[in-house]
């Protein structure tokens, strides 16, 4: 779901041989705060923050977590998703962060992905398949509706089901790709 930002990831990480610390995104839409009270400046600036608050994945090292955050200590960040527990370890549960191995993984996995879709163009498969995930799809507010006209209950059209998987899920998928 988030190929581009990954492909980014492994292109700038290659190009300039860096490790990845993260793979950050946050919605660039104006936010509209609503309160039931009169609110202080500092209060609708943190409601601001919040929402702006990024997503994706991060580097599971609480020295790099600290350095994206230089306010967190203890707890939720603002800034990114991770959880520093009382003894200063990021939370895997409450978090959305990677090891090392997993970062590499992933990028693997990317250039196989890339790979594959390469191939299938190439090869003229060019359906069109819409993601559906969580009873969600790309076509609810997309503009070219009108001009693919792809509707579920014809031509043979297919979305392409996205399974709702939990982090550690996704790792065990990873560890057993074949990379032939
Ligand atoms: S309406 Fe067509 S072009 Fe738009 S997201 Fe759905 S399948 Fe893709």
């Amino acid at each position: 779901m988030q190929l581009q930002l990954l492909t980014y990831l492994d292109a700038i990480t290659k190009k300039e041989e860096m490790e990845p610390a993260g793979v950050l995104y946050f919605s660039i839409l104006e936010p509209i705060i609503q309160s039931d009270k009169k609110m202080t400046e500092e209060e609708i600036e943190d409601k601001i923050r919040k929402n702006f608050k990024m997503e994706g994945l991060v580097l599971a090292d609480v020295k790099v977590v600290k350095m994206m955050d230089k306010s967190l200590d203890k707890g939720y960040s603002d800034m990114i998703p991770v959880y520093v527990g009382k003894d200063d370890e990021i939370s895997k549960k409450l978090s959305s962060t990677a090891t090392k191995e997993q970062f590499k993984l992933l990028q693997k996995y990317i250039i196989k992905v890339i790979k594959d879709i390469s191939k299938e163009i190439l090869s003229g498969k060019i359906d069109i398949k819409p993601y559906y995930k969580n009873k969600k799809t790309p076509c609810e507010y997309c503009k070219y509706k009108s001009i693919c006209q792809f509707d579920k209950n014809k031509f043979n059209n297919e979305y392409n089901y996205v399974p709702k998987l939990k982090n550690e899920d996704i790792w065990e998928k990873l560890g057993g790709i074949s990379w032939e």
